[in-house]
């Protein structure tokens, strides 16, 4: 079956410095999968070249078969990937509510997401939809962010880092909401640097470590050992 998305020997360069050197990966439709590794392993750049931020050759990066690595990052996101990036990246000095709606500007034809839907996901939001999104808490920020996402009606769901320097309660309220979204029908990418979340949330996993990817398999089947040395490399 062709898998939703697919990268072939993706290549990635920040001007002569090369921080991707041939990733592969696939996503079928309807699944979660989880890129970890360490700091400076090219998860972001990984995530930043699908959603088209970061160029990329033409034809490393295929959406049911279509390739997609020459499109720009809103042709990207009309086709249904929507990424949730690092950092959240929402606009301070407008509300929750008109840091949602951007997300919507961008809509996919579907019927799946709305504000109402969204508040549903995110009580807490609908509480706040008034405020600036400044006056969030940093996980509340997440949520908006992963919420601006889903208000594209995304097939794919890029999260970049969505737990780093959460407390892990608010992780966990966070993660709880995935159910929902897998239920959505959207299959989800996550990039996580906490392993054990990951093995928890993704049924397969990638691991890289400088730019290449050097473990991949089902959560189930990983040990400990094998995610060690591919996260770490071999001592
Ligand atoms: P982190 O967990 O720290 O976000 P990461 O796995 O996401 O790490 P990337 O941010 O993709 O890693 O970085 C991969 C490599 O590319 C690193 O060596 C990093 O220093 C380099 N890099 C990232 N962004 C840039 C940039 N804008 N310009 C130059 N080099 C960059």
């Amino acid at each position: 079956m062709t898998a939703l998305l697919e990268t072939r020997g993706l290549k990635a360069f920040y001007g002569d410095f090369q921080a991707l050197f041939g990733v592969d990966i696939s996503v079928a439709e309807g699944e979660t999968i989880a890129i970890i590794g360490a700091n400076g392993a090219g998860k972001t750049t990984l995530m930043r070249a699908i959603s088209g931020v970061l160029a990329s050759d033409p034809d490393a990066i295929l959406c049911r078969g279509e390739p997609i690595g020459a499109l720009a990052a809103p042709d990207v996101l009309a086709s249904g990937i929507a990424m949730v990036p690092e950092g959240r990246r929402l606009f301070p000095s407008l509300t929750v509510e008109e840091n949602l709606l951007i997300g919507a500007y961008s809509r996919k034809v579907g019927p799946t997401w709305t504000l109402e839907s969204v508040y549903e996901l995110f009580p807490v939001l609908r509480e706040r939809r008034s405020n600036p999104a400044t006056a969030l808490s940093g996980g509340q920020q997440q949520m908006v962010a992963i919420g601006r996402a889903l208000l594209s009606n995304p097939d794919l769901l890029l999260c970049d880092e969505i737990s780093l320097g959460l407390a892990p309660v608010v992780v966990r309220d966070i993660y709880a909401a995935f159910p929902r979204i897998r239920a959505s029908g959207a299959s989800i990418v996550i990039v996580e640097q906490d392993i054990g979340q990951a093995l928890k949330v993704a049924s397969r996993v990638y691991c890289m470590m400088e730019g290449r990817i050097t473990l991949c398999g089902r959560s189930s089947e990983l040990n400990r050992d094998q995610i060690h040395a591919a996260y770490f490399g071999a001592e």
